[in-house]
């Protein structure tokens, strides 16, 4: 076994010295030596190996069941353990927050999580169905463990993507709740999901790809369906596939995760018309992103008159509606009912949120089925029985990208909430265990990002509330440029807001165009054009209705709406920053109300090497993630603490008083003879439940002292 100065210190409270260099030397010798997990107290941090790594088999399952977080090395599993154990024995609800920006591991650690918990309930053999309550609430564990696990496949499918930094990147923000019973066995779940990036359906940047599911269905469909979608296996067919270049990706197989994806589906007992009904919805997309408008006398044509015939086919819509729909809508003026024609960006536009909203759509969906197949069923509890929960949260990441839109503010948005939620957490509850325990303390200086996430959702003066005030203006003429306007006047002089009309002499922004937002992980400077239309979010009436008369019954359920007539519709729908916004605030109290455990992931470099470990990338990030002030605050003068119960466990053999029993008294007193008697007593302060350790030292000597025993 190499010593620990070879390979690093496994918690980074137990380093010598608490600044960003040693952090980082003990971070990379750590890496280098694949160990790509370290505490610091409860919480791990993880860095992408970007290779397979063997400590995930049922050896290490075992190896971590059950056991505390110091008696193993540290590992994503220790932190799933932890969080199930307190689950179960306290019965209280808890919460395991993935947070780290775009490829740094995110999704894989939820599955790793997810596996894990699988692995360690409801283990030994399934006994054979004999009918009794018994062996059927074994075999329904089963079932929801199955489901749970492969609804990753399909949520990826349809929700995940090639991207410039991440070849998996997921798309949407991911809550799942596991739902368990006494035994701490899971018996049901529910799957919330955060905005789909669904902008990514009718356009991609260069080198990145639409959703997963597109490129399966083409290259994994057997020639029979591939024909009754009308569609040929050629990517570079379609518009909306093809924009990025880059079809073909090394590390995915699209063929086989298409079938993957099938059996998933297949145990989750999506129907054959339910699949029917997927699929068809993403061929006609392919068809309609084909679609072109052209003016020809003054009046709109629809050209490629065959991709909208197939569109028509596909989601089982009347031809001629599908072509009015698309040139023209109907608007309500002053009770006076009138068709207005496209222009051609206009039809363009019409064409686009088409396509987007019912990919969107059938992704809920797909989410809502999920949950009708993992619902707890009530019936097979007692009256008033509550079971208890863990919340997985797998959300996207920070993202910097060339080119950054109204996604990009809204997923920096909810890590801006999410780093609020971990300064408030694990920094309150330090404080409150220091002070319940009547342990003095001093407060540690970290950057409290209250003041960005104002910037974004304060009522009136907020990005989100100046965005909603332009977009209900009824000016036909409000532009983006006049946002950017009403932004510079209310945000002029905001310490984290920057635009070229602000700054003038900041040339790389441009003007008119761009603003910056000073993050907490950085800058980000966002492109302006857009954010109207992707805020207010419109799909014309004209569509819904379609859509709600379509003969496929599954899609005329997802679009209830469209039953209603012009006329009665009085409400402007809320936009999609204020739904956002919403269902952040929403999520925060959903974790806040929880035992948080946090793994916090970490990027070693931009070309998904496994052995390069970029300084300054990684830096950046330990920086912004507050994980020095999170060591800081961890010791704030004592590396380690125990309760005294666990503690005496451990050591009292060390010591003749206490070994093998102490003569009477509380554990306190016991181990207060105990740390009298190996001369370690002036190092420690003890509180009420705790012993609180000043310096690693004093732990080491007493782990040397073990040692030397065993
Ligand atoms: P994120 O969700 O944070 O964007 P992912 O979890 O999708 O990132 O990880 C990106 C890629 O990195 C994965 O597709 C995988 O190749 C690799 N990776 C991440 N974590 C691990 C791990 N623990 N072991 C092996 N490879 C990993
Ligand atoms: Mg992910």
């Amino acid at each position: 076994m190499a010593s620990v100065k070879e390979v690093g210190v496994g918690d980074f409270v137990l380093m010598d010295k608490i600044d960003l260099d040693h952090f980082m030397e003990n971070l990379e010798l750590r890496f280098r030596h694949g160990f790509i997990y370290t505490y610091i107290g409860e919480v791990c941090i993880s860095v992408n190996p970007y290779k397979n790594m063997n400590i995930y088999d049922q050896q290490h399952v075992e190896k971590y069941k059950g056991r505390e977080l110091f008696e193993n090395p540290p590992h994503v599993f220790a932190i799933a353990d932890a969080s199930h154990k307190v689950m179960k024995q306290q019965r209280k609800d808890t919460c395991i927050v993935i947070s780290g920006e775009s490829g740094s591991g995110k999704t894989e650690a939820s599955k790793i999580i997810m596996k894990y918990i699988a692995a360690v309930t409801n283990q030994g053999k399934l006994p054979p169905l004999d009918g009794t309550d018994r062996t059927k609430g074994k075999h329904e564990i089963e079932r929801v463990k199955n489901i749970l696990i492969q609804s990753n496949a399909i949520l990826e499918a349809f929700g995940n993507a090639k991207t410039n930094r991440n070849d998996n990147s997921s798309r949407f923000g991911k809550y799942m709740d596991i739902h368990f019973d006494f035994k701490g066995d899971p018996i049901g779940g529910h799957i919330s999901n955060y905005l789909l990036e669904k902008s990514r359906v009718t356009a991609q940047q260069a080198g990145e790809r639409n959703f997963h599911s597109f490129y399966q269905l083409l290259s994994g469909a057997g020639d029979d369906l591939l024909k009754r979608l009308r569609i040929t296996r050629d990517s570079n067919q379609y518009f909306y596939v093809k924009q990025g270049n880059a079809a073909k990706v090394d590390t995915i197989n699209d063929r086989n995760d298409f079938r993957n994806v099938t059996t998933s589906l297949n145990t989750l007992q999506f129907s054959k018309e339910d699949q029917d009904t997927l699929w068809k919805v993403v061929a006609a997309i392919l068809h309609l992103g084909n679609v072109e408008f052209n003016i020809n006398e003054e009046k709109l044509e629809v050209t490629r008159s065959q991709s909208v015939d197939n569109v028509a086919e596909l989601l089982q819509v009347q031809k001629g509606e599908l072509e009015t729909a698309l040139s023209e809508r109907v608007i309500a003026a002053r009770g006076d009912i009138m068709r207005k024609e496209h222009t051609e960006s206009e039809a363009t536009y019409g064409r686009d949120a088409f396509a987007k909203a019912i990919y969107e759509r059938l992704f809920n969906w797909i989410v809502q089925k999920i949950n009708a197949a993992i619902a707890v069923d009530a019936s097979n509890f007692q009256k008033n029985y509550k079971s208890s929960l863990i919340g997985v949260l797998d959300i996207y990441g920070f993202e910097i990208f060339d080119n950054n839109s109204f996604e990009q503010f809204c997923i920096n948005y909810c890590n801006e909430k999410l780093q609020q939620l971990f300064i408030d957490l694990v920094l309150k509850q330090e404080q409150e265990e220091y002070r319940s325990e009547g342990i003095e303390w001093t407060n540690i200086d970290y950057f409290n990002n209250q003041i960005i996430c104002d910037l974004v959702e304060a009522p009136h003066q907020g990005v989100m509330a100046i965005m909603d005030d332009a977009c209900k203006m009824t000016a036909e003429k409000v532009t983006d440029e006049m946002l950017l306007e009403a932004m510079d006047k209310k945000l002029k002089g905001h310490k984290h807001y920057m635009s070229r009309q602000t700054k003038q002499s900041e040339k790389s922004l441009r003007h008119k165009i761009d603003f910056r937002i000073t993050h907490y992980a950085g800058d980000v400077t966002y492109c302006i054009i857009g954010f109207l239309d992707k805020n207010k979010d419109t799909l014309f009436q004209d569509f819904k209705r379609l859509l709600y008369n379509s003969k496929d019954a599954n899609l005329k359920a997802m679009w209830p709406e469209g039953a209603q007539h012009i006329t009665q519709i009085t409400k402007r729908p809320p936009t999609a920053g204020t739904l956002f916004k919403t269902s952040m605030l929403e999520l925060v109290k959903t974790l806040t109300n929880k035992q948080p455990h946090y793994v916090r992931c970490i990027k070693p470099n931009e070309i998904k090497s496994p052995s390069s470990f970029d300084y300054e990338r990684v830096k950046h990030q330990v920086s912004y993630l507050g994980l020095i002030e999170n060591v800081r605050v961890r010791r704030a003068g004592f590396a380690y603490r125990q309760r005294y119960d666990k503690f005496l466990k451990r050591y009292k053999m060390i010591s003749q008083f206490t070994w093998p029993n102490f003569r009477s008294g509380s554990n306190s007193e016991a181990i207060k003879v105990l740390m009298k008697d190996v001369g370690l007593d002036n190092d420690v302060k003890y509180g009420i439940t705790k012993i609180f350790i000043r310096s690693p030292k004093t732990l080491f000597a007493l782990e040397n002292s073990r040692n030397q025993l065993i």
